[in-house]
């Protein structure tokens, strides 16, 4: 398996796009290498991030705990993306496990929802049941806010490090947005309930 200071060379991202079974497109792996380059050159150390080719995966993601970038996409505003992750979570173990925990509470918190909201309607009169809904949808809304605002700087990072800001953001943009609602989606069903 590659890490990044191996994308960070001409052949490294060539074998890359070969991993990934994806036509090389010379400018497209030039700027894959120079972003990779550039992030390495500023931060050493992060060059022994894994980076695992997943053909068939329509999308990339960062996993911190086993610092592995996996990716089936050869694109290099995807991969500012995730830079963003690997940069914004090295060396800060706080950090670190706040993404975690929050993330762990939100994950729960989206299986949760249903289930909690019909034992309520069950058990709870109706004026009860209303107050507990909304502060369980205020309790949602900041257990996603710690996730978002990180997906957020990882998208800014790849716009920022865009020869063309404008593309980038029409890349990432998307992105952000389903992250945003499956991170709200418990909230956003408290908040329709507390409505019934
Ligand atoms: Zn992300």
């Amino acid at each position: 398996m590659a890490n990044l200071k191996d994308i960070a060379t001409t052949q490294g991202v060539e074998t890359l796009a070969q991993n990934l079974g994806q036509p090389s497109d010379a400018r497209v792996l030039e700027q894959i290498r120079a972003i990779v380059s550039k992030v390495i050159s500023k931060h050493p150390e992060l060059g022994k991030t894994t980076v695992e080719a997943r053909p068939g995966l329509n999308n990339a993601f960062y996993n911190f705990d086993n610092k592995k970038i996996t990716t089936g996409m050869l694109d290099p505003d995807v991969m500012a993306h995730e830079l963003g992750h690997v940069e914004n979570t090295a060396n800060s173990p706080a950090y670190q496990i706040l993404l975690r925990s929050v993330r762990g509470l939100a994950s729960l918190n989206g299986t949760l929802a249903i289930p909690a909201m019909l034992g309520m309607h069950a058990f709870m009169g109706n004026a009860a049941r209303k107050d507990a809904v909304r502060t369980l949808a205020g309790v949602s809304s900041m257990m996603a806010g710690p996730i978002l605002t990180e997906e957020l700087s990882a998208s800014a990072n790849a716009v920022m490090n865009s020869d063309d800001k404008i593309r980038t953001l029409k890349r990432v943009l998307p992105a952000f947005g389903a992250h945003s609602v499956s991170s709200l989606l418990p909230s956003i069903l408290y908040q329709i309930d507390a409505r019934l």
